[in-house]
This record gives C-alpha cells, sequence and structure tokens, in this order.
C-alpha cells in the first residue's frame, strides 16, 4: 500500500456538481455497499500495519457519514502522528465541528465551485456566500482551509474572482485545475476548456496582486490511467500524452466498498459492460472480502 492513501468514505453527496470525477458516476459497481464503522476500522489497522502517514478522507461529502468521528478517532488512535486531512463541500461545516477537526488535528480541504456561477456549479440553489464565510471562521479559528477550484466553461470568466475570494476569506493554500475527464464530467465534456484558455487563467492568476496565500495549479486535463480519451478532447487538448501519472506509486485510493484502486479518476477498462459491472482483477484488492 502507498503511504499516501486517499479513503472515499461515502458515495453520498448533496450537491450535483457538474464536474463531479468521483468515479462511480462511471463505474456504478464502486459504489454499492458502502463499508461499515467496523469496516473502515479495519481498512485504517491496515494502513497502520502498512505504514501509510497520509490520509485523506473524502467522499462524495464525507461529513454525511454519521460515524466520521468514530472513523477520524480510530484513525487517530491507530496513526498518532500521521497526516490527515479530510475533503469537504463545507455545506454542513460548522464553527463546532472545525473545533473538532482541529482537535484531532485533522486538516480541512474545500472547493470553491464559482461565485455567480455557484449554484450552477453545485447543482444546488446555494450560494458562494456561506463557503466564503466558512472559510473566514477557519482561519480565524487558526484551522485555515486548503481550497480548490475548477476551471470550467461556465465559471471562466470569473476564474480569477474566485481565487481573490478565496485568497482573501483566508485560504491557507490555492489549487487551480481546469475541469477534467472523469466521472460526471464525462456526460459534459461541453464544459471544459481549451489549453489555451488555461494557460490564460493560469497568466491571469500570474498577474494578480500578491495575496500572500501560496498557491499551484494543475496541469492534468486528462488522467494518463483513462484508456478511452475523447478524440475531440485530444484535438481541443493537443495533448496525447499528459503528464506522467503518480497514481499507484504516489498514492492508492480506497473507495466506498473497501475496493482498492491505484488512480483516483478512472479504472483501467472502458468498455460498457465492464462500466456497469467492474471486474475486479487481482490489481484490485477488496476488504470487504476481509471482514
Ligand atoms: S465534486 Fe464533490 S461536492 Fe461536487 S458532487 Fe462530487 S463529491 Fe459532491
Amino acid at each position: 500500500m502507498s503511504p499516501h492513501m486517499t479513503l472515499e468514505l461515502t458515495a453520498a453527496c448533496n450537491f450535483r456538481c457538474p464536474y463531479c470525477y468521483c468515479v462511480w458516476h462511471e463505474y456504478p459497481a464502486l459504489a454499492k455497499g458502502e463499508l461499515s464503522t467496523d469496516g473502515w476500522q479495519a481498512v485504517l489497522d491496515k494502513c497502520a500495519a502498512d505504514g501509510v502517514n497520509d490520509i485523506l478522507f473524502t467522499g462524495g461529502e464525507p461529513l454525511l457519514r454519521r460515524d466520521l468521528f468514530a472513523i477520524l478517532d480510530h484513525a487517530r488512535r491507530v496513526m498518532p502522528e500521521a497526516e490527515l486531512s479530510l475533503f469537504t463541500n463545507a455545506s454542513r461545516l460548522t464553527e463546532p465541528l472545525i473545533k473538532k477537526f482541529r482537535r484531532r488535528r485533522v486538516r480541512l480541504a474545500t472547493s470553491l465551485q464559482g461565485l455567480a456561477t455557484y449554484g450552477a456549479m453545485t447543482g444546488t440553489r446555494r450560494s458562494y456566500r456561506r463557503l466564503l464565510c466558512v472559510l473566514a471562521r477557519a482561519a480565524e479559528l487558526k484551522w485555515p482551509m486548503a481550497v480548490s477550484l475548477t476551471v470550467t466553461r461556465a465559471n471562466l470568466a470569473e476564474a480569477c474572482d474566485m481565487f481573490v475570494a478565496a485568497a482573501l476569506s483566508g485560504a491557507k493554500t490555492i489549487q487551480v485545475g481546469p475541469m477534467m475527464v472523469g466521472g460526471r464530467a464525462t456526460r459534459r465534456l461541453d464544459l471544459m476548456i481549451s489549453s489555451k484558455e488555461w494557460a490564460d487563467v493560469k497568466a491571469a492568476i500570474r498577474a494578480l496582486p500578491d495575496a500572500h496565500v501560496p498557491y499551484m495549479f494543475c496541469d492534468e486535463f486528462v488522467c494518463t490511467c483513462r484508456p478511452d480519451l475523447p478524440p475531440e478532447l485530444v484535438e481541443r487538448w493537443g495533448d496525447r500524452e499528459g503528464k506522467p501519472c503518480p497514481a499507484g506509486k504516489a498514492f492508492g485510493v480506497i473507495g466506498p466498498n473497501g475496493i482498492y484502486r491505484t488512480c483516483l479518476h478512472t479504472l483501467p477498462t472502458s468498455s460498457a459492460d465492464e462500466k456497469e459491472n467492474v471486474v475486479f482483477t487481482s490489481c484490485f484488492s477488496c476488504f470487504q472480502k476481509n471482514l
């Protein structure tokens, strides 16, 4: 097992982001039969035994799990010095919860999906304002959150404003990337920007006054693990090879039902039948078998 693991605690989510790359939107079998509390605790025992020292808890939306803190507390018990972090859409994040995460030294990360486009980009009627308030409160509590921004054709015009809003609201770090092929996004390729538009976004952000918030760009449009790259996208980006993907070497992923896979965004298979009933070969191990 890689020392860096992502645990997708649930496939449930109260948002419907059109760019959501969660793999179960393409491979429904990966969302069936979520692990119980005991199941995740067994996964964490295995992580601890294998020397994992960095875990990102995500989903779906992990705050929808009622047993979230039972899982996190177990993680802290068996891995007292590990880096633990949690990625949430922050819709349910409150001040008492931020304090609970801080007490357990669980770092927090979220995404700002848009400003005027926030509702459209989350598939909800919500406004970005609450998210910015949460970011500001977390910073005041000395537990600032990392923020990621996904640039799409819908929010392209406000990408710089999103960056500034996150920075001024107290983001700890900001990660900016273009919408990638994967999950639900495979049905919304119209929302993906071109490599030229992406280069322009990066130049515009670099030209902003320094907000003294560390930031990084993710240049991946298509995960190199993906075997079925849509030809029209090759043309749009002119980048057939992409960047070498560290999946499986630098990190591993355990999905909601305990299936281990190497890549966050896809599986090395593409036929329609396989997508419906993922055939797990020896490269996938299933924690459920051993529970
Ligand atoms: S991107 Fe995150 S918040 Fe949006 S639908 Fe997917 S899991 Fe939910």
